[in-house]
């Protein structure tokens, strides 16, 4: 994985990231980076918004701004910058637990709001950086340091939650396919509404279930997308044997901020003038 951050890229940072060898973080850290570069988007156009989490380490590896967030809070913060600022491109790097367990509210209300956010759902079925406590994702039946004798609830299907709230843009993808992960970010943070990326990211520490074997068992490139949600549903959900990865949903809805009559003719820092000079702040911190 060392060559990855030798990409010729001006997101790189001089550090390399701290995650076990083989987490399918590298693979999304990696594709977010070439996706923004194949995007010619300049470092100080793009906010990304980091959760708690292993996935939350992101924010010292990639160059461009970011909001190491509260736990849960990545979506609201995302939407409030969008709001404050809404020609930035946005994205939320999270975890299945951060997103979906602490953050459960801020994702359905961000989802039917339409914000205009990229949303990367690491999908790792587990709290990793807690070391191996069951998440909302984890099976029925796994058995965890949190769950002794097993899951015993069902497992919230991501993509699914966020059709039934007729999210603008729904896809699918594995870690371990960079190419296809950096295409559909790209389209996520291209497409004006709220984007969900869920992507299937092995914990090779703490899941030994869903592993890059068990993914590769299963997972089947979609040919088409839906755009009626009980289409969508079917494509999103998993079976034993098959997972559809690819876009599985969008729509052409408006995004939240573009129904602001006020931000039609600009941000809303250029409305209310409050560009402030920061440079005594930022002296303080060296
Ligand atoms: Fe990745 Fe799991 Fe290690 Fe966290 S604990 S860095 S998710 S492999």
């Amino acid at each position: 994985m060392s060559n990855l951050s030798n990409l010729p890229n001006s997101f790189n940072t001089p550090l390399f990231p701290t995650w076990c060898p083989g987490c399918g973080d590298f693979g999304i850290w990696s594709s977010i980076k070439q996706t923004l570069t194949k995007l010619s988007l300049p470092t100080y156009q793009v906010l990304i918004v980091y959760g708690i989490g292993c996935s939350g380490n992101m924010s010292n590896f990639i160059n461009c701004y970011g909001f190491h967030s509260l736990h849960g809070r990545a979506i609201p913060n995302a939407a409030g910058a969008k709001l404050a600022n809404h020609k930035l491109s946005i994205i939320v790097a999270a975890g299945d637990g951060d997103l979906l367990g602490e953050g459960l509210s801020h994702f359905i209300h961000g989802a039917r709001a339409n914000h205009d956010i990229t949303v990367i759902l690491h999908n790792n079925q587990i709290y990793g950086l807690t070391t191996g406590q069951a998440s909302p994702t984890s099976f029925k039946g796994t058995k965890t340091k949190s769950t002794p004798s097993g899951v015993i609830d069902e497992p919230i299907n991501p993509s699914i939650l966020a059709i039934s709230q007729q999210a603008g843009f729904v896809a699918r993808c594995f870690a371990a396919d960079i190419n296809q992960t950096s295409f559909l970010i790209g389209e996520g943070v291209k497409h004006p509404g709220f984007s969900l990326i869920e992507v299937l990211q092995p914990c090779v520490t703490f899941n030994k279930i869903n592993t890059y074997e068990w993914f590769r068992q299963r997972v089947k490139k979609l040919e088409t997308s839906a755009s009626d949600i009980l289409t969508g549903i079917k494509l999103a959900q998993w079976t034993d044997e098959t997972i559809n990865i690819g876009i599985l949903y969008k729509n052409s809805r408006p995004a939240f901020h573009q129904q602001i009559p006020l931000l039609k003719k600009g941000t809303l820092l250029e409305a209310t003038g409050t560009k402030r000079d920061i440079s005594k702040l930022l002296a303080t911190l060296t």
